[in-house]
């Protein structure tokens, strides 16, 4: 299957898994993610009129998007992946949104670096729902604690939670546990859902969903 069929095979079953939710089509944002994958492979997603992309890392990206995002406009990049503090500088100059916001000091650097660059970038925190040792992500307990710092103590703007649940759980649970932190946080959007479990994060409310290897093929 070429990135193209794959793109519109997820399309639709996004589609039908927001009529089954109850919910709108438009409610269910597409994040096509296309770490490891050329600048050559992406183009062809682009040209089918896609232009919401996630990436895992900062230098992989920054040899990609620039270059991507002069040829097609209004394209919007997504941070996926953990951002260390000595990348925040490139990360917030490429990215439109961080989706990694984890911990106080890379926080303060973000809120540091957009004022430095006049750059304002939307962002989401990301939540440990699994507790799981080797996972980035504040643990669901400090959330609350952790959103009032970044927002009163930095002033930014949350704009949604985050999360990459256990591979070989049950999701339903850690879907669950993210809206409920954010319904409890007055947040309004929710990153969740790959390729495995897009259609079950729909169903838990998801307001965007990150999806590579349905598109663009194993990696
Ligand atoms: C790679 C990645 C995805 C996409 O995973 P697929 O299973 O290929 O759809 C989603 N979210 C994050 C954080 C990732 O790193």
């Amino acid at each position: 299957m070429s990135a193209v069929d794959g793109l519109n095979d997820v399309r639709s079953r996004i589609a039908a898994a927001a009529r089954e939710a109850g919910r709108a089509e438009s409610d269910v944002e597409l994040i096509a993610v296309s770490k490891t994958f050329e600048a050559e492979a992406i183009r062809p997603v682009l040209d089918a009129g896609q232009r919401v992309f996630g990436e895992n890392r900062v230098q992989e990206a920054q040899g990609k998007w620039p270059g991507l995002k002069q040829d097609y406009a209004n394209t919007e990049l997504h941070l996926i992946g953990p951002l260390q503090s000595n990348k925040t500088k490139e990360a917030v100059a490429l990215f439109d949104v961080i989706q990694t916001v984890d911990r106080e000091k890379i926080a303060r650097s973000i809120a540091s670096e957009m004022e430095k660059q006049g750059k304002s970038v939307r962002l989401y925190v990301e939540v440990n729902t699994g507790m799981e040792e080797q996972k980035a992500g504040i643990a669901p307990d400090d959330c609350a604690d952790f959103l009032r710092f970044c927002r009163e103590e930095l002033g930014l703007s949350i704009e949604g939670l985050m999360c990459i649940p256990p591979f070989d759980e049950n999701l339903g649970p850690h879907f669950a546990l993210l809206r409920k932190l954010a319904g409890e946080n007055g947040i309004a959007k929710l990153s969740m859902g790959m390729s495995g479990d897009f259609e079950t994060a729909i169903g838990f409310g998801a307001t965007s969903v990150r999806v590579g290897t349905a598109i663009f093929g194993a990696r």
